[in-house]
Formats: C-alpha cells, structure tokens, sequence
C-alpha cells in the first residue's frame, strides 16, 4: 500500500453504531410528533404504512443510485392514514426531526475509532461517505460523536442525492480528496454499498467486520443490511487496530 494516500470510511456501523432501540425510538417519536400537530393517527397503522413507503422509495433508489428522504415516506404514510399533506408541509419536516432526535440521543463510537482516526490522520487524507438520507442530521450526529475535525471531506448522500453503491458518490470522494482512485482505499461494513460500491468505481474496499463480529445487537436500516460476503480478494478488519497493522501503523 506503499501508494496509499487517503482513507475513504462509511459512517454506520463503521465508525459509530446506534443503541438497539434506536429504531424504535425514533417511530414512536415520528409518530408523537405528527399527532401533536394534531394528525390522529394510529401508531402501528401509520408505522407500517410509513415502513412500506420507505421500502417502496429504497426500491426505486436501487434502480437509478438516487437518494429519497424521509418526507416523501411520512407523507405517503399520512395519506395511507388519510391525510393529505404535501412533502414540503412544515409540519413534517417537524416529524423528520422528531425522527432522527433517536439517534442524537443513542448514537455511539465504536471502540477505537477515533484513536485510529487521530493515528491515520498523520499520514492520511481522510474522506467520509455516508448514505444517509437527511443530511442536516448526519452532520449533527458527526458532529456531536467528535468526528468533523478528523475529516478533509464529509459526503452525505441525502446532500448529493446520489447514494452508495452508485460510482458517482465515490468519485465525488476521489475528487473532494484530490487524489487519484488508485491512491483510496474505502472501508464499510455493508456488502453492496461498501464493498461491490467501492470495487465498481476502481477503489479498492476494506471490509469492516466489528459490529457482525461482535454480533452488537444493532438497529437494523430499512432495507436489511447485513447480508453477504464479499469474496476473497477484499481485506477484512475486525477490530481498528488492524487497520494499523494492515497501513504498517502498528
Ligand atoms: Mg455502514
């Protein structure tokens, strides 16, 4: 890796993780916040309404790499419901928030990650490419957990509306990092946005195994994530310390 000039990292599950009721946390708190701006709504009705909504749109992501967010879900679960209100409505962009106020509250680091972070920096440009569909959030929660100062570039899909695995949020990471793809490597957890995402853009990936490893029990994404393995030529670390021996940092 003697060419190696930056370090590209996926941000759930990588870096940080979120408490196991984080999900859960934040529908009870979508749904607390539509019926204090005086929707009445039923709970589990509106729930699976608006988790199919967030399927349906995740779906259609796959076909074309675009980013959706989360007011074109709650509004297509309000009208389920019967109410309709348009994505632009206020009091949704309220719920969002209410929404994501779960993972201010129980997002976590994960061991290590910021001693690795502070170590690679020396040495390293690092770039950090998330999929995440609200941005204003993703920068609070990067912000809040310490990680802003370590990074040259933070892409968030929800600002680029384009999300992983498509190669042109990983371009935008080589072009942000000015460097040439040859000189990044990419580390995730997740097969399909991580791995085959990096791998299809010329950026060699590094898969990140901690969470499945220590089988943390984790607040599973819309669409499950979690699923495959990439084959053999792809490197994989288990814990940070080994992204030190594998750089020479050890
Ligand atoms: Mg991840």
């Amino acid at each position: 890796m003697e060419h190696l000039r930056a370090i590209g990292f996926d941000l759930f599950n990588t870096l940080i993780t979120v408490e196991p009721q984080t999900m859960q946390q934040a529908n009870e708190r979508l749904v607390f916040a539509l019926k204090q701006n005086g929707f009445a709504i039923e709970g589990e009705r509106f729930n699976k309404a608006h988790r199919e909504a967030a399927v349906q749109h995740l779906e259609e992501c796959r076909k074309d790499g675009r980013e959706t967010h989360n007011r074109f879900w709650i509004s297509a679960a309000l009208e389920t419901c019967g109410y309709r209100v348009s994505p632009e409505d206020p009091r949704i962009a309220e719920a969002v928030e209410g929404y994501f106020s779960a993972f201010y509250d129980y997002s976590r680091i994960i061991p290590g990650a910021t001693e690795m972070l502070g170590r690679v920096k020396e040495s390293f440009r690092l770039g950090m490419l998330t999929n995440f569909t609200h941005g204003p959030a993703a920068r609070k929660i990067i912000e809040q957990l310490g990680l802003e100062p370590f990074f040259d570039v933070i892409l968030i899909s929800g600002e680029l509306g384009f999300r992983k695995p498509s190669p042109l949020v990983f371009q935008k990471l080589v072009d942000g990092l000015e460097i040439e793809k040859e000189e990044l490597i990419y580390i995730g957890d997740d097969l399909e946005p991580d791995i085959i995402g990096a791998h299809s853009a010329g950026i060699q990936p590094i898969w990140f195994t901690f969470v499945r490893d220590h089988e943390i029990p984790f607040a599973a994404g819309i669409l499950s994530p979690r699923t495959g393995t990439p084959d053999g030529g792809v490197p994989r670390i288990s814990h940070w310390q080994e992204l030190l021996a594998l750089l020479g940092q050890a």
